[in-house]
Order: structure tokens, then sequence, then C-alpha cells
């Protein structure tokens, strides 16, 4: 056997959702339940005839699409194949063996993952009725922290802090510090948060704001994600970035994705109605459900062993949540949502549990 190096041996594999079987219906991985914009499929198909050329590696249309839209200042944005890419470069760049990175309790676990392929140290801040705690992130800081870690809006968690209490943060840490803004959901919550306060922080130079089109613009399979990035860490992080890293048909359904603003927005009100309903009927249920700005809903049980139970009776009607046992969340599934028929079919099956 060839030895890798030992902090690869020591990892786990990231561990991404169970996928089921041919008639599985997935509400595991937090897609989108509704297609992508008409525009973005034509453009993906337009760019398929140019498959002999490798793909802009400037993003120079995607990010005219992006820069558009939010009125940002296109030099500094970085597109990534998924946001999950812009995550691992990042934490390449600016964390390592002699220093740590620092999340929160229930915050997206694939920061864990890249902190130990960079072979730093990860810890998590515990966090308050499954929110970020801005307090608890302060008092968790340690003289080695190179990189805070906050999704906004959580996931699993679903919940949401004001842009004040992120602002809090941001004045509240060393400038040395780097605080990376993980808002893979925002689009199911910039109505209620403007995300010009988020994106004007990358003015000062020690912060990054991250979005992706896997969730509300429902391009999960095309893997692109943006960020929006002070001019030297986009220089740093761009070194590690694999150069040509998304495809040219994904560019260009993305960009497209982007100035078809009022399909996403449909998507969100579409999903946030589903999500409402189904929430409140799992509440009648008796079951905890934290407010949601998501895709998703985050469902706490009596405790791991009902919990146990409703995945077993949903998974025999071929239906698949998410286990969060790797959070913490024994009692918890989380439950992407999808079409109104598909989530009423969870909802009888829980009903059966939970009676
Ligand atoms: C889905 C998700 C991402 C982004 O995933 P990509 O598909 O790689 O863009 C990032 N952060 C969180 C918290 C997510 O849930």
């Amino acid at each position: 056997m060839i030895p890798p190096l030992p902090h690869i041996a020591a990892m786990s594999p990231y561990a991404l959702a169970d996928l089921g079987g041919p008639r599985t219906v997935s509400l595991a991985q937090n897609e989108s339940a509704f297609a992508p914009s008409p525009a973005a499929v034509a453009a993906a198909q337009a760019a398929q005839a140019n498959l002999a050329l490798y793909p802009d590696p400037d993003w120079s249309d995607l990010r005219a699409a992006i820069a558009d839209v939010h009125r940002v200042d296109p030099a500094r944005i970085l597109c990534g194949a998924g946001s999950m890419e812009l995550i691992g470069c990042l934490i390449h760049a600016y964390a390592g063996p002699e220093s740590s990175v620092l999340g929160t309790e229930f915050g997206y676990a694939f920061a864990r993952t890249a902190a130990a392929q960079a072979r730093a140290e990860y810890h998590a801040a515990p966090e308050a009725e499954l929110t970020v705690s801005v307090d608890n992130i302060l008092s968790a800081m340690r003289p080695d922290t190179r990189i805070v870690f906050l999704c906004n809006p959580g996931n699993p968690t679903g919940t949401l802090i004001p842009n004040s209490e992120i602002l809090r943060l941001r004045n509240a840490l060393p400038g040395t510090v780097l605080l990376v803004v993980d808002q893979a959901y925002a689009e199911f919550s910039d109505a209620l948060e403007p995300p010009s306060e988020i994106f004007a922080l990358a003015e000062r130079g020690d912060t990054v704001i991250l979005r992706t089109f896997s969730k509300a613009y429902g391009l999960a399979g095309a893997r692109a994600g943006w960020g929006y990035f002070p001019p030297d860490v986009a220089g740093q992080v761009r070194k590690l970035l694999n150069p040509n890293n998304i495809a040219a048909a994904s560019q260009a359904a993305a960009a497209a994705a982007m100035r078809d603003q009022d399909h996403m927005r449909g998507t969100v009100a579409r999903t946030a109605e589903i999500r409402d309903r189904f929430a409140a009927q799992m509440r009648v249920l008796g079951l905890e459900v934290p407010a949601a700005h998501t895709n998703f809903v985050l469902l706490r049980f009596a405790s791991a062993e009902v919990a146990r139970r409703a995945d077993a009776a949903l998974r025999a009607e071929h239906l698949l949540m998410r286990g969060m046992g790797g959070y913490g969340l024994p009692d918890c599934l989380r439950a992407t949502i999808c079409a109104g028929q598909i989530m009423d079919r969870a909802h009888d099956v829980l009903k059966g549990v939970q009676r």
C-alpha cells in the first residue's frame, strides 16, 4: 500500500445524503422543488454547440449578470464549481496547521471537511435555540482563529439572524480574521434583510460573501456558485481554483438564470408557501419546527428513537429526508421542500408516526 499523508488518512469521506433507490423521492439535498428558468435551460443547450472549446476562465458574462442584478463590482466576483469550491479554496488559502477555523454548532458540515483537508483545526461555537449566536462566536475565538465561517440563513436549522448581528460580529472581530458569510439560501430571506448591507462588507477587505445557483435558482446540477471578495483575497483564492472550473453550459445557464429574477422570485414564493403550510402541519402534529428562511425545514421529534421511526416509515413510502445525527441532532430530520403533493405524502406518513 502507498501510504497517504496522515491527515488525509485520518479524514472520513464527506457524508453526502443517502440517495435511496430508483423509486425514492429525495427530500434530503435541498435541491429546488421547481425547474430552473426556461431561459437557463435554453442557454445551456445553446452552449453545448461549443463543447470542443474550453469555457471562459473569467466567467465574464456570468459575472456581468451577477453584477447587474446585485449592483456590485464585477471585478470583485469569483465563480466556483458550486460555492463548495470557493469554501475549500478560501480555507486552503487562509488556514493551515498553525491555525484554526471557527464555525457554529449546526453550521455547514463542509467547512469542517475543508479545514481537515488543510490540516487546520476546526471548532464550533454553540448556537442558541438552533440559531447562530454572535456572542457565542466571539467567546469561542482563539488566538489562532484565522477564519470565522457563518451560514445565514443556517443549514440545517433554517434560522436567520438579522444583518445587524453580522455587522456587529464583523466590527467585534479582529481585522486579521477573515469572516466568510455563506448565504446559500439568502434568496429566501433577501426580502427581509437587504443583501446590499452584507455585500458592502467586502469593501472592508476582511469579509467574503458566498452565494450559489444550486438552491433558489434550481441549478444544483450545473455546479455554479459565486462570491463577493476583497480584491486581494480574490487574488489568493484565484490561485487555488481549478482553471476553467465551470463548464460552458453551466456558466450560460447560471447567467441566464440570474437575468431571470422573476422566475427565481416565483420559485422562492411558491417554495415558501408550501414550506409554511407543511411547517404548520408539523407543529399541529406536535413537532418542534424552527421558523425557516430556506427551502427546507428542520423537524424535531420527541426523541432520537421517534426520529428513527419516522425515518423508517418515510423510507417505506419511498420518501427520504436527511438524518441529522452528524450534526448532533439525532432527534431531528431535515426535510427539503418539494412539490405540494410530496409534502402531503410526507405529512400523511408522519401523522401515522405521531399518532
Ligand atoms: C447547498 C449549500 C452550499 C452550496 O453548495 P454548492 O452546490 O456547492 O453551491 C453552501 N453552503 C450551504 C450551507 C449549503 O446548504
